[in-house]
């Protein structure tokens, strides 16, 4: 060290001035190379990532932002597209690791699309069918959903041209390599059904109806927290409901007025049905009601109509017939006397005829029927 001083001190100014300038030279030489080699190791050594299933490398791809995009491709597949999602996990887990570029051996760098539909599909199911009498090739591969070409290409060590009772025949399917357990919330729009209010009126018949409001449905907001296996839902559970659009109540009128009246205020001496015929003494069908009447008392119209038959008609005597509409007719017989002629528009209430004895009739009365569609109906089911 002292000789060291010993020579330094013994130099001229500009020997130790290049001496100096060497030194700091080598110096700043040294930190650029270092430079250089810091700067190609981050060049040379390419991100490649390896992606796992668990244990099982399943891909490499070229950089740790498509290791991650490949993990969330899996994770994202079976959430719904409209849910948010709570929670995903997968099993076996999936995880990426930065592959050592090793220069005798070249990395093979797979697609993401690739390794993603590797996962969801790469997993194998295999069954053993045993075959038994009466078995072929292809109701063995229709029973899975499969061709008989499928079949053979699961069973390549196998003649399954010469197969028997007793033999076993792979079947294989395909599944995720992993189950993605997913947790999310989805929300769906219900309708809610109207309710309808009925109200009466005296101006309808009875047997009218008419919509005065129709109303509208509602709409409620259902959200739902829905938890799936893979494509599976396991549960669904409901944890709120709003209604957005209250329903609007439909209301309808019902008529209360009567479609028909009786003709004449008298006693019903004989009503609709089976009975013996007072005047052939035969167990018959009465098909319609007799009314007691002084002779010559006024027959009214049970409902208005149009007239459809007057004259005489039988053991009916003088008759008359109104067409309401609606499949019903109204007839009146044994009459006196006609008051209204066929064609005439009568009103409910309205004089059509006199009570007589014409026809087949023990005394003065009406014999009044009312007809549904073509065939008498018990006019006291619809008198009032
Ligand atoms: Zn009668």
């Amino acid at each position: 060290m002292n000789k060291a001083k010993l020579y330094w001190n013994k130099m001229s100014h500009g020997q130790r001035h290049a001496i100096e300038t060497a030194f700091i030279s080598m110096i700043v030489t040294c930190l650029i190379l270092i430079m250089i080699s810091l700067s190609y190791k981050t060049y040379a050594t390419n991100d490649y990532w390896a992606i796992y299933v668990g244990d099982d490398k399943v891909g490499v791809v070229s950089s740790e932002s498509a290791a991650n995009e490949v993990i969330r491709d899996v994770e994202s597949h079976f959430a719904s597209k409209a849910a948010s999602v709570e929670q995903i996990s997968v099993q076996p887990s999936l995880s990426k690791k930065i592959v050592e570029e090793n220069k005798s051996k070249k990395i093979k760098i797979d697609s993401s699309e690739g390794i993603v539909n590797k996962i969801l599909t790469g997993g194998v199911d295999v069954k053993e069918h045993h075959v038994v009498a009466g078995d072929t090739l292809w109701s063995i591969a229709s029973s899975y959903g499969i061709s008989i070409d499928q079949l053979k290409e699961m069973n390549p060590d196998k003649n399954l041209d010469l197969i028997l009772p007793g033999d076993k025949v792979i079947i294989s399917s395909t599944r995720p390599m992993v189950s993605v357990h997913v947790v999310q919330r989805v929300t769906t729009k219900e309708s809610i059904e109207q309710s309808t209010r009925y109200e009466s009126s005296a101006e309808l018949y009875e047997d009218e109806e008419q919509v005065k409001e129709q109303g509208a449905a509602g709409v409620k907001k259902i959200v739902t927290r829905q938890t799936k296996e893979n494509d599976r839902v396991i549960a669904n559970e409901v944890i709120s409901q709003e209604v957005i659009k209250e329903p609007v109540e439909r209301v309808v009128v019902k008529g209360t007025k009567n479609r028909f009246r009786y003709p004449l205020g008298g006693m019903i001496s004989s009503p609709f049905g089976m009975r013996i015929h007072p005047v052939t003494g035969a167990y018959s069908m009465h098909t319609g009601i007799d009314i007691t009447g002084s002779y010559g008392a006024t027959i009214t119209a049970s409902s208005g109509g149009r007239v459809s038959f007057t004259g005489y008609k039988g053991g009916y005597g003088n008759t008359v017939i109104i067409d309401h509409g609606n499949g019903y007719k109204t007839l009146y017989a044994h009459c006196s006397s006609i008051s209204v002629s066929v064609g005439t528009t009568v009103k409910q209430g309205q004089a059509i005829a006199a009570v007589g004895t014409s026809g087949v009739a023990t005394g003065p009365h009406l014999h009044f029927e009312i007809i549904k569609n073509g065939s008498p109906i018990d006019p006291q089911s619809m008198l009032r």
